[in-house]
């Protein structure tokens, strides 16, 4: 019946699409509010050094527990926000608060702070970002900005320009998700970046298929000869860590290094492995 009343099957997806419309409307507005009604927190994940499994830096990642919808993921309304232009106050306010969080560490180590192309594209980023760190204390050295290539595409010069600023400030340059987009070698040439973070899904294919493993390995070694930290993102098991570390893979990141956590459980949870005393010795004063 539905392939001969074509009309119906129009009407049904149109009654869909307005759904999802509404829906979406629905979220923008509840995210509007999220700020004040202080549903949205911080959770940071750690950043390894692969052979000691030190913690050397954090990163921010956004949080949302809705009152009805409980946690929303950040791929969710991150695009959301960021088409909808509410990115900026929304990115301050990531900003704000991880400089916050950071700078009452115990451990001086650096907080990474992802920044989307609409963030990017602010006009006032760079005094947003110098005002946010002068606030609270947070030397520029402490702090990190993952970027994503899709900033980098269209606007080259001005984005070389804004990366230089950061970078001559003090701020360490992260290329995200590397090797998912348009991933132009010549990115790596042209802009001043410390460190690459391989994409998960690399990661993720360690010990199941040759490809990966060459990829990893091409982008260790590339990172190698630019003189560019790199970061494995996305490890889950003690087999794709093992295979990162016979490859000399200086970072890692993953659940099996530590899920997200609020700040103040970030010290708390991996104290034993920080300070290995500090279980039989009496907490030192702050
Ligand atoms: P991303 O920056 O690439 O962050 C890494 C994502 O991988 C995080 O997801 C993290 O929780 C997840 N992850 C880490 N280790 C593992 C693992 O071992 N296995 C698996 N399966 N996943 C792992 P999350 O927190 O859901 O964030 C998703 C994306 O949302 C981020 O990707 C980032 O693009 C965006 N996002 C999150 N927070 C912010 C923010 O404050 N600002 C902006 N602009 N974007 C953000
Ligand atoms: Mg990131
Ligand atoms: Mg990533
Ligand atoms: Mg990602």
């Amino acid at each position: 019946r539905a392939k001969r009343d074509g009309r119906g099957i129009h009407c049904f997806f149109e009654a869909a699409l307005d759904q999802r419309l509404m829906q979406r409307r629905t979220l923008e507005r509840d995210l509007r509010m999220a700020i004040e009604r202080g549903e949205l927190h911080l959770a940071y994940q750690p950043q390894c050094d692969t052979r000691t499994r030190e913690m050397v830096s954090a990163e921010a990642l956004l949080r949302w527990n809705h009152p009805q919808r409980g946690a929303v993921s950040p791929a969710e309304f991150v695009p959301l926000a960021e088409e909808s232009g509410f990115i900026r106050p929304l990115g301050r306010w990531v900003l704000e608060t991880a400089c916050a969080e950071a700078a009452k560490w115990p451990i001086p180590c650096r907080v990474a702070v992802n920044i989307s192309p609409a963030q990017f594209r602010q006009p006032d980023l760079l005094a947003v970002i110098a005002q946010v760190l002068e606030r609270s204390g947070l030397p520029p050295q402490r702090l990190k900005m993952e970027v994503t290539e899709g900033l980098l595409i269209g606007e080259t010069e001005r984005a070389l320009t804004l990366l230089r600023a950061l970078k001559d400030m003090g701020i360490a340059l992260s290329l995200d998700d590397f090797g998912t987009g348009y991933s132009s070698l010549s990115y790596l040439r042209r802009f001043p970046f410390d460190e690459i973070k391989i994409d998960q899904s690399f990661v993720r294919g360690l010990g199941q298929d040759v490809e990966s493993a060459a990829i990893v390995e091409a982008v260790l070694a590339l990172s190698r000869s630019l003189g560019m930290i790199v970061v494995a993102e996305g490890v889950e098991t003690e087999q794709q860590l093992e295979i990162l570390r016979s490859r000399n893979c200086p970072r890692v990141q993953g659940y099996l290094l530590g899920r997200p956590v609020p700040s103040a459980d970030l010290f708390r949870s991996r104290s034993a492995e920080l300070v290995p005393e500090a279980v039989s010795q009496p907490a030192a004063p702050a």
